[in-house]
């Protein structure tokens, strides 16, 4: 039997976050502050099967002291090889990181390990739950997240994304861990180098969602940034119509517990409806108007 041939896979690493000053104590009504800066950059890497791109999004609130060139720089240097490129660029309503799964049904595990003190630890996961449960058939699309429970193993991409290299585990985890620079929470995906045939999509192989545990979240919130990043799981990226939906960036990520219409429109745009949408009836007119 000839060797499978090694699909070209390009990773992806996306990072939003949001910096809570002057932490509010547990259970407060915490104002997440203005989101004052946003960075994108991507980098041509080498990899085992040929050239990896690597995608970063950092957005940093008001008062934090982001620092876009540290973080590209840092990638960088934790990333042998790495050669700057020009991001993709897009402008919409809704915007889409142009990958999608082949099969909308997504499996995921959480991974508990160092969870956040903020909430009681069945209510932090019951808050995940439901965020991924809520982009289930949303829409009327076919996508649908596959809790599958706990797992030992953390996100294969979490720590400092500064220094998170393309690795692989095969499973698609939510975990917990300390994220320096101010980042609240990002997501990382591994996706196909060649389009996925007949559409202009790459096809997503992996993703991992990695929470930072020292926010004082409460559960509104910590479902909202958890819809948020699903979200991005999905292929989604950040809203260019915003406030108003569960995509936009910094700050206003925190804000919806639910898919809006602009997400919608999105997901819609990605995986289409299913059974598809009826035909109109028919308007009964005469065919033939007479005097
Ligand atoms: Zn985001």
């Amino acid at each position: 039997m000839a060797p499978a041939r090694r699909p070209l896979l390009a990773a992806a690493l996306f990072a939003a976050a949001v910096l809570l000053p002057g932490a509010a104590r547990h259970g407060g009504a915490a104002a997440p502050p203005a989101v004052l800066a946003q960075a994108r950059f991507a980098f041509l890497v080498p990899g085992p099967g040929g050239p990896l791109i690597l995608e970063v999004a950092a957005v940093a609130p008001a008062g934090a002291p982001a620092d876009a060139a540290a973080l590209a720089s840092a990638i960088r240097a934790a990333n042998p090889g790495a050669v700057p490129i020009p991001p993709r660029f897009v402008s919409a309503a809704y915007v889409l990181d142009g990958v999608r799964w082949r099969d909308p049904v997504v499996p995921w595990y959480y991974a508990p390990a160092g969870a956040t003190p903020s909430l009681p630890p069945g209510d932090a996961l019951e808050r995940i739950r439901r965020a991924a449960e809520t982009w289930s058939g949303a829409g009327g699309t076919p996508v649908r997240f596959d809790y599958r429970g706990e797992t030992a193993d953390g996100p294969g991409c979490r720590g400092d994304p500064a220094a998170i290299t393309y690795t692989a585990d095969g499973l698609n985890v939510l975990g917990w861990d300390a994220i320096p620079g101010n980042y609240l929470g990002y997501t990382c995906w591994m996706r196909s180098a060649p389009l996925v045939e007949g559409t202009p999509y790459f096809e997503l192989i992996e993703f991992d969602i990695v929470l930072d545990p020292r926010y004082p979240y409460t559960g509104d919130i910590l479902q909202a940034l958890a819809l948020h990043e699903f979200g991005h799981a999905l292929g989604l990226g950040h809203s260019d119509r915003c406030p108003g939906a569960a995509m936009c960036a910094g700050e206003l990520a925190l804000i919806f517990t639910e898919p809006q219409p602009d997400d919608l429109a999105a997901l819609i745009a990605l995986y289409g409806r299913r059974p598809p949408p009826p035909l109109p009836r028919r308007a009964l007119v005469p065919a033939i108007a007479r005097d």
